[in-house]
């Protein structure tokens, strides 16, 4: 069942678990997972109802789907998507619903047409919307055509029908959707893509005509057995050209205010939708949304990475929001609702903000989650974000190294029962986690090991050794049956990178992330030269610089900190170097340097740049510490001799990656003993 009351519950946190009438159905808590992408939609129905199906089991009173094209020509592939443009689709969309009703909570179904996002690339059918404008995510020179009546009849009709399979497919609440720039209703909206001349165009009140059409039509086709939701985005972020909170955002909420039975209101465009927490903090979009509920009479749901129960609870008590509102809070932590009730806040496995599902969506791949290893996994591998099976052997388990990697991997085989020991060298636990975590913005980053550590004090079953360095004759001489080396990686400090070219002539001072990882601050001119593309180039870059250096950053890609463009990081990113001042150089690569001087050259042609820098910070590629793992593998006697059964490298130590991949490694070997 959804979370409910139970003796337990801290009393402050009582109000979330108070019933909420959304139009004709009662949500049974206030926790929704609000709709949120999965990277692979139909392409693997099962397991996105699976997933679904444990928030619902965690507690969360209301599950949401990701966006349903409704027609053929709201095609956004190569984005994943569900569809509801044909009966065929009924069933497939009946599934998730089905497996979420089972634990009572309400299932939403999000309609969309994403207009001038929708390329039609599957389809081939010509884009719309309200005028005829560039498609907005394509980077083909394609244009979409401007809508006609009979188009806006049929857009319509689409959406009713959509609708009406929503409502037999068991869904208790279908979405109009208008929010994040992507969609048709936005579109239609926004001045900068409207410039009709009919009742559809001009004023604020015709460029919501559609708007209220869908709202209206919705609530005719479905409205007496489902709550008809509206997701839409009060804020721009672009000025007079865009909707703002206390401009024409505020009107249309103003204009439709009791049309809908539930406002599911946001920021847009995605990237300020769901900013990291490198960028804000949790409940950033308060000063945006607060006055919806001023203005409407209706239930209003909202995000803001809430984590907390104090300030979900706050939300509610000062009439912010109605319902809290989680995408990444409920994919970190399925079980968030169930953990409140009984009680238990402090098992919460806190969102840690950084972004990882997201770069997955945008790469078109199941969405993975650095907190929760389980994550897409529910269906195809059967894994539980809080129960795992009993231990099938009595082995005794030790772990080399505490980075994210160890403590999961710790963590993970002492939920299973097994007798665990892990020594790290250093004399606190985390390793990378710890480290990274004291860059500019990144202390959420430290949840990774908090969290772990939490769990891990409660196991009688887990000791912990820090400030214990392992050498092979400790390990052999321990007597544990499995080893396990998660001992990490370092960044290496000759400029090789993606693509493997070694730069020539360098003389002078080379650092590397781990020296400045480490404190390391050098003053003066710094160039950070950045052939991985990942996150760390332009941290250093920002911490070498806010501690007074005079830093250039370049990279050989054309564009600086590329990853980051996945994480919907990538404009703040370098926004925010270029106002501390540091200089930019995109496509050059590193010639030489000697103490004093660097030279890049372009990746473009023959030109070269000299920049003054008496230290070279180069983030290159990294190199595993797999030495001893290396060593006692070579030697299978003494291994059998000692009476040690495996042994296994996991994360960095294997395949240096993203602190998800560490922490995904760690969980998979302990699901394989
Ligand atoms: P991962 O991301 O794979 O977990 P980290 O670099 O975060 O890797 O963590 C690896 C940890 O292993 C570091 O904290 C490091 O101090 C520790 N370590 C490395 N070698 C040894 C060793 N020989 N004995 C104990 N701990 C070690
Ligand atoms: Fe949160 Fe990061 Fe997990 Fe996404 S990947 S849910 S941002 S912890």
């Amino acid at each position: 069942m959804s979370a409910q009351l139970t003796p337990q519950t801290d009393p402050r946190h009582a109000l979330l678990f108070q019933p909420l009438r959304i139009g004709p159905v009662t949500a049974p808590n206030r926790f929704y997972q609000v709709p949120h992408c999965t990277g692979i939609a139909d392409r693997a129905p099962d397991d996105v109802a699976a997933m679904r199906e444990m928030k619902a089991m965690g507690g969360w009173g209301v599950v949401c789907t990701e966006n349903i094209e409704i027609s053929a020509d709201a095609d956004i592939s190569p984005y994943p998507a569900l569809r509801f443009s044909s009966d065929s689709d009924i069933p497939r969309q009946a599934r998730m619903a089905d497996l979420v009703h089972r634990h009572g909570a309400l299932v939403g179904a999000e309609l969309a047409h994403m207009g001038l996002y929708s390329a039609n690339r599957t389809s081939r059918l010509a884009s719309i919307g309200p005028s005829s404008r560039l498609l907005i995510e394509a980077v083909e020179p394609v244009q979409a055509r401007a809508m006609d009546k009979a188009d806006i009849r049929a857009l319509r009709q689409d959406h009713r029908a959509a609708a009406l399979r929503a409502k037999a497919a068991g869904f208790d609440i279908v979405y109009v959707y208008a929010s994040h720039n992507l969609s048709i209703a936005s579109h239609f909206l926004a001045r900068r893509f409207n410039d009709r001349g009919d009742e559809y165009g001009g004023s604020l009140e015709n460029r919501a005509r559609l708007l209220r059409e869908l709202l209206e039509d919705t609530q005719e086709a479905v409205g007496d057995r489902c709550a008809v939701a509206l997701r839409f985005a009060v804020e721009e972020f672009l000025g007079p050209d865009g909707l703002t909170h206390d401009g024409e955002g505020r009107d249309v909420v103003e204009l439709l205010k009791d049309l809908p039975d539930l406002w599911d209101v946001n920021l847009s465009d995605w990237s300020n939708d769901s900013q990291t927490s490198r960028f804000s903090s949790e409940g950033y979009q308060e000063s945006y949304v607060g006055f919806v509920r001023k203005i409407t009479g209706k239930p209003v749901v909202g995000v803001g990475r809430f984590t907390s129960p104090d300030t979900m609870a706050d939300q509610i008590r000062r009439g912010i929001l109605d319902l809290i509102g989680a995408a990444r809070p409920s994919i970190a932590d399925p079980f968030l609702p169930r953990k409140i009730a009984e009680g238990r806040s402090d098992d919460i496995r806190e969102c840690i903000g950084c972004n990882i599902c997201l770069s997955c969506e945008n790469s078109f791949v199941p969405i993975r989650c650095t907190q929760n290893p389980t994550m897409m996994e529910e269906g195809r591998k059967l894994w539980h974000p809080e129960v795992m099976r009993p231990r099938s052997a009595e082995d005794s388990v030790l772990i080399i190294g505490g980075g994210p990697a160890g403590l999961e991997a710790a963590m993970s085989l002492g939920r299973r029962g097994y007798d665990v020991t892990l020594a790290e060298a250093e004399a606190s636990l985390g390793g990378r986690v710890s480290r990274e975590a004291l860059l500019p913005g990144l202390s959420a980053w430290g949840r990774v090991r908090d969290y772990r550590l939490g769990q891990l004090a409660k196991m009688a079953n887990v000791s912990l050794y820090p400030a214990s360095r392992m050498e092979s004759a400790d390990i052999l001489g321990f007597g544990a049956g499995r080893v396990v080396f998660a001992t990490g990686a370092h960044w290496r400090r000759e400029p090789v990178g993606r693509g493997g070219r070694a730069a020539l002539l360098l003389d002078g001072p080379i650092l590397t992330p781990d020296d400045i990882l480490s404190g390391h601050r050098p003053v003066g001119n710094v160039l950070v030269h950045d052939t991985e593309g990942g996150y760390i180039g332009g941290l250093i870059a920002e911490a070498l610089r806010t501690a007074g250096a005079d830093v250039t950053f370049s990279t050989p890609a054309l564009s600086h900190s590329g990853f980051l463009a996945l994480t919907l990081e990538q404009s703040r990113a370098l926004s925010r170097l270029i106002a501390l001042g540091v200089n930019l150089i995109a496509a050059h690569d590193l010639a030489g340097f000697q103490s004093g001087c660097a030279n890049l050259h372009s990746t473009l042609g023959a030109a070269r740049v000299d920049i003054p820098a008496n230290h070279l910070v180069l983030v290159a590629d990294r190199i595993p510490e797999d030495r001893l793992a290396r060593d006692l593998l070579s030697m299978p006697n003494r291994l059998q001799a000692s009476g040690i059964l495996s042994v296994d490298r996991i994360g960095d130590c294997y395949a240096p990656g993203l602190i998800a991949h560490a922490v995904y490694a760690g969980h998979q070997l302990a699901q394989s003993f």
